[in-house]
């Protein structure tokens, strides 16, 4: 069969993907996006607190610019993050702000009329520019007009939207991306795709955890999709846990409650991370990572408070009474909405019961500044990316920026590299494209059918459950050799397991239990490579805290940790950090 032809390819309809796509379309490359929710269901709609630039418009951040968020961001990275990506991102951040301003992004405003910003993200003073606390609903859909504006305007169909398509695979042929795999979720067809250039923006792997603030679409697969086909993840062992997650659900009680003057308190009423050292000075606004350990330890210690829907589980609270309703009502309107709609509770009148829970894949597909992975053709930006700007810890309000700034660039490079491939400045590929597709296509048909036609025994709910637990259990906030050797062990056994399920459900139009079969295969190579660097580090540095190793070892482990797919198991190897003009320090507090 022929495969369906685009110029480019972007996967993932979240902000990475969206923006990418903005810029290939206004570089007049056509493109398609693929996405296997439609785009305004993707994860970024989430995002509340805010996103980073130094605009300086409020009075406690009159002497801000690029090189202090800059160096805030390499500080947070533990002194992992490359150091020449981290600038980029900081120098071009109010560029873009601006623009989607201009885009009429409805960010909050003060009294002077210019953009409101707001202390979060370890910078000490206002730097996060926000829409209330719906920031990413506001971004979201600003990018979304856009794309609807330039179809419309331009009268023209050279943007493609694929909604609800599942890409399964991608096909490389001589070190070259030329096409991928995708399934019709309504049909159940799939289909090959020609192109010259695509751009992964498949969003983060957060529900290989049970307690996770990501939605149930973030399941890992995006990263496995190109892991499979040789391209290294980077730093996957780097996990951020929020503090500050609803007891119960879990969802996100964004920082920007902190930011506004919370307080966390224990069963005794007490402003517990004075306690810490690392936490002492900061209090609540202290870094993600020291006060998800701090209310670990709090609970640990008997100072939690008792789970009543799970015994197991313990919790703290985070008070916004002092604050007000005014204020509560017009920066943290949608947290009261969640904490009255899921637990029951109104924040203006009684503390908010939290626990830490996974929030933020650190690592992702390796890929350099320009976004450009080891495959030529093939970029990724977003939070399936690992540029890496976050290094061993991302600071709030840097993963919008992120998206923005680095799905920009993605598509600016990748308009690049295929209109080169279009006029012929980039050396001609194989000419038998079309038969390398189809051959690929045929194999995962053959995939599909072995899944549908299984009588194995095993189902997809158990080995997702008992992978949720044991990367809660094992692989969690604090971490040592045993339990990640054991986690290493139960890995395999699941991955073992995984080959005899079957399906009671066996159609192909909207089979959402083939997709959890296919996407359950990337959560569980996700979680593999995850375990095996947090093993192989044998160091403690911003999220991962190995209570076997509890200093960080700049001499043997200041490295980027690459982890390559193979059927024996996850290989490791690094490469080099790149510095630049901050010197790595000791952690301040
Ligand atoms: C609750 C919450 C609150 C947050 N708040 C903030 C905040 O205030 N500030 C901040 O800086 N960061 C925040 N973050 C982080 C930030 O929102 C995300 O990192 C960011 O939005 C990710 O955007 P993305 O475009 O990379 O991916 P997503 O928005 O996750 O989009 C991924 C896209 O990929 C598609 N996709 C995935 N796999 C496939 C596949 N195999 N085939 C086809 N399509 C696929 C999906 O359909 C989706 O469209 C928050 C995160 C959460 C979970």
């Amino acid at each position: 069969m022929k495969p369906i032809y685009h110029d480019t390819i972007v996967v993932g309809g979240g902000l990475a993907g969206l923006r990418a796509a903005l810029e290939l379309d206004r570089r007049n490359v056509k493109v398609a996006l693929i996405s296997k929710v439609y785009p305004l269901r993707s994860h970024s709609v989430a995002a509340q607190g805010g996103i980073n630039a130094a605009l300086g418009n409020h009075p406690r951040s009159y002497y801000d610019n690029w090189e202090k968020h800059a160096f805030d961001t390499i500080k947070g990275s533990d002194y992992l993050a490359d150091q020449d990506a981290v600038i980029r991102m900081t120098k071009e951040a109010v560029k873009r702000i601006v623009e989607l301003e201009h885009w009429g992004c409805p960010f909050d405003r003060n009294d002077e009329g210019k953009i409101a910003q707001r202390p979060f993200g370890g910078a000490g003073f206002p730097r996060t520019c926000y829409s209330t606390d719906k920031t990413g609903h506001a971004l979201l859909h600003t990018l979304y007009e856009q794309i609807v504006k330039f179809r419309q305007v331009a009268e023209r169909q050279e943007l493609t939207l694929y909604n609800e398509w599942l890409v399964t695979r991608i096909v490389v042929e001589n070190g070259r991306c030329i096409g991928l795999i995708g399934l019709d979720i309504k049909n159940g067809n799939l289909s090959a795709f020609k192109t010259n250039a695509v751009i992964f923006a498949t969003g983060g792997s957060g529900r290989v955890y049970g307690k996770t603030t990501n939605a149930l679409i973030n399941t890992g697969m995006g990263m496995a999709v190109p892991y499979w086909a040789d391209v290294p993840l980077k730093e996957m062992e780097f996990i951020q846990f929020h503090p500050t997650t609803l007891v119960g659900k879990n969802i996100l009680i964004t920082e920007g409650c902190r930011g506004e003057g919370g307080y966390l308190i224990n069963n005794k009423g007490e402003r517990f991370l004075e306690k810490y050292k690392d936490s002492k000075k900061a209090m609540e606004v202290a870094q993600r990572d020291i006060i998800s350990r701090n209310i670990t330890k709090e609970i640990m210690e008997g100072g939690g408070l008792k789970d009543p829907t799970d015994f197991a589980s313990r919790y703290v609270l985070l008070d916004l009474r002092h604050l007000g309703e005014d204020r509560i009502m017009s920066r943290l309107s949608g947290i009261r909405e969640i904490c009255m709609k899921f637990a029951g509770i109104d924040p203006v009148y009684e503390p908010i019961p939290v626990q830490p829970g996974q929030h933020y894949t650190m690592g992702g597909i390796d890929c350099n500044k320009d976004c450009e992975t080891q495959i030529k053709g093939l970029y990724a930006a977003g939070e399936a990316a690992c540029v890496s700007v976050h290094g061993a810890n991302r600071l709030g309000g840097n993963s919008l920026l992120d998206t923005i700034v680095f799905g920009t660039i993605a598509g600016e490079n990748a308009a690049n590299y295929a209109q080169g491939a279009i006029y012929g400045s980039v050396p001609p590929r194989c000419n038998n494209k079309d038969r390398i597709l189809d051959d690929a296509l045929k194999c995962e048909n053959r995939k599909i059918e072995s899944i549908l036609n299984s009588n194995g025994k095993e189902n997809t709910s158990n080995i997702k459950e008992e992978l949720n637990k044991l990367m809660e259990g094992k692989v969690g906030i604090f971490r040592n050799a045993e339990a990640l050797k054991s986690a290493l062990n139960k890995i395999k056994q699941l991955q073992e397991r995984y080959k005899n399920i079957s399906l009671n459900y066996k159609k192909c139009k909207i089979n959402l239990s083939l997709m959890w079969v296919l996407e359950l295969k990337g959560s569980l190579d996700v979680a593999e490579a995850i375990i095996a660097g947090a093993l192989a580090r044998e160091e403690s540095r911003g999220s991962q805290f190995r209570t076997d190793f509890t200093e960080r070892n700049d001499e043997d482990f200041l490295k980027h940790t690459l982890a390559y797919y193979s059927d024996e198991g996850v290989k490791l190897d690094y490469k080099e950090v790149v510095l630049g003009p901050f010197e790595p320090k000791a952690r301040e507090y």
